[in-house]
């Protein structure tokens, strides 16, 4: 019986090579710090999506993530990445700007990002990060900016209580002057009611309606003076702060993100299509819709929807770079050596606890034969399994399906598998579905797919991804 790579008649050899690579790892450790274990944090700078295409088309730059405590707006920027389809103009998106503090659910690590517009020292460890956000901010294709918050409470232009007056700022578009002189859309405050009157049509509830707040920056706000907004208005761009309520949950904020991006969308006459509804119950749906994570030039793959706590003995290699590969541009794996997490925005997804080894690069295919129809499946790859599969027998490989129960050889290759051959624990997901078929050489890692038995009665193709290149299926 072969239950987890180690255990077992044939995994003796290869748990008594873990222990003595684990020797020599803590030798590579000790004689050579910088090429030991790989640190997954270089993934974690922002990243900038652009969508749809033609120079001469007006451009929309959103911004998500400026404060990691904020999810309506990051989800919501990040949902135009994934979800969006731009037919006519531009949308660049960046949905993660401050992606360290979002992955820490911190407002901000090192202070508030929003406040670092004006002057920065270089010392300041988010110097590059904002000097990166600036330049693109004054790329000159870009027409309007927003940059989209979770605000507090509702902004109301009187006093009514104190959850609802002019010092709350959820519910509002935040302009910091009037009009912008000859700039491009620079007329803010008539383009902004325009806007916002397109919103209030869609409220689902009278409560949550929409704002212009003008907080007249040049007139001497010294702090609205450092932000991201008044940054590209001094520069004479047309720019606009976006506020959700905090009052609202996630999906919510989310939703009404969308409605505003949507509403300028159309007055920059751009064309779009989303793959869901817009009502607060299907942008959670699609929030929380499947995750991948590809590492190690895909050869280590990963389905993160509904994983469990912990996965553990996930092959990584100390001498290449992870290379993160993301279905989703929250997603994010942080951590080194003995312990990583995954992130997706501010949840904590799953923890990997890594078997270090050797890896083995000539791979190219795993021949399977799924149900009834046979397949060359990619490492990185997922197959979707009715009744049961069996890989294909290959030269110089060996196969371990981890948690698959049976009796006797190493080679797990050549033999039908079905759910029922598995031990529940060892998926990868909560619901016991998902399992790991993992190919060796010898003793090194050659890649891995994921057998997935869950019952879809209307897809087979697989992963839909935004970005994640699509199965061979
Ligand atoms: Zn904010």
């Amino acid at each position: 019986m072969t239950i987890q790579p180690g255990n077992g008649a044939a995994g003796n050899g290869r748990y008594y090579f873990m222990w003595l690579y684990s020797g020599l790892m803590l030798c590579l450790l000790i004689l050579l710090p910088s090429m030991a274990m790989p640190a997954a944090t270089s993934n974690l700078d922002f990243t900038l999506h652009k969508q749809g295409g033609g120079l001469s088309a007006p451009t929309l730059l959103i911004i998500g993530g400026i404060q990691g405590d904020e999810p309506g707006g990051f989800n919501a920027a990040s949902l135009l990445v994934t979800d969006y389809q731009i037919d006519y103009g531009n949308v660049w998106v960046v949905p993660n700007l401050n992606f360290e503090s979002i992955v820490h659910r911190s407002r901000g690590l090192h202070g508030d990002m929003n406040r670092k517009f004006l002057d920065l020292a270089e010392e300041d460890p988010e110097y590059d990060t904002v000097q990166k956000i600036k330049n693109i901010i004054l790329n000159s294709q870009i027409d309007i900016v927003l940059n989209l918050h979770d605000g507090s409470g509702y902004y109301r232009p009187r006093h009514q209580d104190s959850l609802r007056g002019p010092h709350r700022w959820g519910q509002s578009l935040i302009i910091d002057q009037a009009e912008l002189g000859d700039a491009r859309y620079g007329n803010l405050s008539e383009t902004g009611e325009r806007v916002i009157r397109r919103v209030n049509q869609r409220l689902l509830d009278p409560e949550h309606r929409y704002h212009l707040k003008n907080t007249r920056t040049r007139n001497g706000d010294r702090e609205m003076e450092k932000t991201l907004t008044y940054f590209a208005v001094r520069n004479n761009k047309a720019a606009f702060g976006v506020e959700a309520s905090k009052s609202l949950n996630t999906e919510f904020r989310a939703f009404y993100h969308l409605n505003v991006i949507e509403a300028f969308m159309q007055e920059m006459g751009i064309e779009y299509r989303r793959d869901f509804a817009l009502d607060p119950a299907h942008v959670k749906q699609a929030i929380e819709k499947e995750l991948y994570l590809a590492m190690f030039n895909k050869r280590l793959f990963l389905d993160m929807t509904n994983a469990r706590d912990w996965l553990r003995y996930v092959p990584m290699t100390p001498r290449q770079p992870m290379q993160v590969e993301a279905s989703n541009p929250l997603l994010a794996v942080v951590g080194s050596g003995r312990h990583y997490k995954v992130r997706y925005g501010n949840r904590g997804v799953t923890n990997l606890h890594p078997e270090f080894m050797e890896f083995d690069e000539s791979l190219k295919y795993i021949p399977v034969l799924v149900d009834d129809r046979y397949k060359l499946v990619r490492p990185g790859e997922k197959i979707r399994v009715r009744s049961k599969f069996m890989v294909i027998p290959q030269e110089d490989y060996r196969v371990n399906i981890i948690g698959y129960v049976h009796d006797g050889v190493d080679d797990e290759a050549g033999v039908f598998i079905s759910h029922e051959n598995f031990m529940p624990r060892f998926s990868i997901d909560r619901k016991a579905r998902k399992f790991r078929v993992e190919v060796y050489r010898g003793d090194k890692f050659s890649g891995m797919i994921l057998a997935d038995f869950t019952q879809q009665p209307s897809v087979d193709a697989g992963v839909d991804l935004a970005y994640y290149p699509p199965q061979a299926d």
